[in-house]
């Protein structure tokens, strides 16, 4: 089965063809780094590294380049809001600059934790400010933008099908940008390619000289101009999550089209949302959590990780601290039995389980279906009748996927007075000495091993 990918565009899966026979040019949207990440960003993050994972996996080299917003976002994500990061920095009495720095560090921190791949060009806004101004003069030179009392505008209505990504009416799109009320606009649409800094109140910390006036970039002109700089004028995927189909990239599309005469993403690929109990992550819900809560519970990231590829990267899914409870006890699981797996001391002679990795190939391939794919590392696990260092062969094979940390499970050697208490123990056992077996199961249980009482005697399972 070749890989299928769901497009955004289209609506459609479709048979992913790179433009490129073997190199595959992505775009991913970046953290806005004004302050701490949040479990739905990371559910975006994850399933975009499994996509590049996936694309790796299938052979392709990737080339994922990743931006950072370290400007120019807006409150609302439209072009009338307090700027976040400036926002964020007053409120901590640092500079806006620093603000940028330690929330970027903390993000690429948790994408580490989480085992996400490195981007391999990670691009900051603010140093991009000479490429989004050159975009903007093309943009203006095409007659696509025009100039208000606050910026430099982008003309939606010369955009023939402005709508397509959203498949929204634009009735609709015009009625989400209704809230703005910004008379000099042409249409409700139209979005800010140059703000200029405000003439009245606190003056901005980040703020550039161009052709039009000091000020700062609009959003969406930065994805734009940087994605072009480093992946040219025909991108392969470019990835989000969903909330960045009617505005974000809509509007880079536009863009786009009105700067180079064309399309330049081939593939849209967006990410559902993450819930909390079943409603959107709101601080005055009392359901908004960072990533560090997490950690801070004991929880491994791993089993957050975990926790998102049990549901597919196009559904909503829902968080609750008990699913998170249970996604730890599985990947426990995992690691447990792994330890006692023979370890892979000559893999050469090894042939793996290739009945199993070729269903895993067509689960992943299948736009990336990787609830399927880990319930057939399940199924490896329950299978006999292979030896365990063909199943570790294989696991190890598909977690090139998954990204569970499998490749990290140390092997466990039972010391000798392990082996006596389980020799004790099954002597007790054949006596029927049932409270005196138990107590040296609870014994070894306390020090974390997981035992099994199988026909063939006990044996250790592994240790948590
Ligand atoms: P932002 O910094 O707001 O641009 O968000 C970074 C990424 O996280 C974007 O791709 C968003 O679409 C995504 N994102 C934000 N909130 C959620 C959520 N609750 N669930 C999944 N993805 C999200
Ligand atoms: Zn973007």
């Amino acid at each position: 089965m070749k890989l299928k990918i769901y497009n955004s565009l289209t609506k459609k899966k479709e048979v992913f063809k790179p433009i490129n026979k073997d190199k595959v040019r992505m775009y991913t949207c970046g953290m806005t780094v004004y302050d701490h990440t949040h479990i739905g960003n990371m559910r975006t993050y994850i399933n975009t590294d499994i996509l590049r994972r996936v694309l790796e996996y299938s052979g392709f080299e990737v080339k994922q380049v990743e931006n950072v917003t370290d400007v120019g976002h807006l409150f609302g994500d439209r072009d009338m809001g307090r700027d976040k990061i400036e926002d964020s920095a007053r409120k901590a009495k640092k500079s806006a600059w620093e603000i940028a720095t330690m929330y970027e560090k903390e993000f690429f921190e948790t994408m580490q934790a989480l085992n996400v791949k490195m981007p391999t060009i990670v691009c900051r806004a603010t140093e991009h400010i000479k490429e989004m101004i050159d975009l903007i003069k093309k943009i203006e030179k095409n007659e696509f933008s025009y100039k208000t009392s606050d910026g430099i505008y982008f003309n939606t209505s010369r955009i023939k099908d402005y709508n397509k990504l959203s498949g929204m009416p634009l009735e609709k799109l015009r009625e989400g940008a209704r809230v703005e009320k910004n008379p000099e606009k042409l249409n409700l649409t139209d979005f800010a390619l140059w703000k200029f800094s405000p003439k009245r109140g606190p003056r901005r910390q980040m703020e550039w000289d161009s052709p039009w006036g000091i000020g700062f970039p609009g959003w969406h002109i930065e994805c734009s101009a940087m994605g072009m700089k480093y992946l040219g004028e025909q991108i392969d995927i470019h990835t989000g999550g969903v909330d960045h189909i009617p505005i974000h990239h809509t509007n880079e599309r536009a863009q786009n089209i009105a700067a180079t005469g064309h399309p330049i993403v081939n593939l849209w690929f967006h990410n559902a949302f993450l819930k909390v109990e079943g409603q959107r992550m709101g601080k005055s819900l009392g359901n908004f959590f960072w990533m560090k809560d997490i950690t801070d519970k004991g929880f491994n990231p791993l089993a957050f990780r975990y926790l998102c590829l049990n549901t597919h990267y196009r559904s909503e899914t829902n968080f609750t601290w008990e699913a998170l409870d249970a996604a730890q006890t599985a990947l426990n699981r995992l690691y447990c039995e792994v330890s006692i797996w023979d370890p892979l001391t000559n893999t050469a002679i090894k042939t793996g389980c290739t009945e199993y990795e070729k269903e895993f190939l067509n689960a992943i391939n299948d736009d990336l279906s990787i609830p399927k794919a880990l319930s057939i590392v399940w199924n490896l696990f329950k299978d006999n009748q292979f030896s365990t260092s063909d199943k570790h062969k294989t696991l190890l094979k598909m977690d090139k996927v998954l990204g569970l940390g499998i490749k990290g499970v140390e092997h466990l050697e039972i010391s000798e007075d392990v082996k006596k208490l389980i020799a004790e123990r099954e002597k007790l056992r054949k006596e029927k000495n049932w409270r005196e077996a138990d107590k040296i199961r609870d014994q070894l249980g306390e020090r974390g091993y997981l035992l099994e009482d199988t026909p063939e005697g006990t044996i250790v399972k592994g240790k948590l």
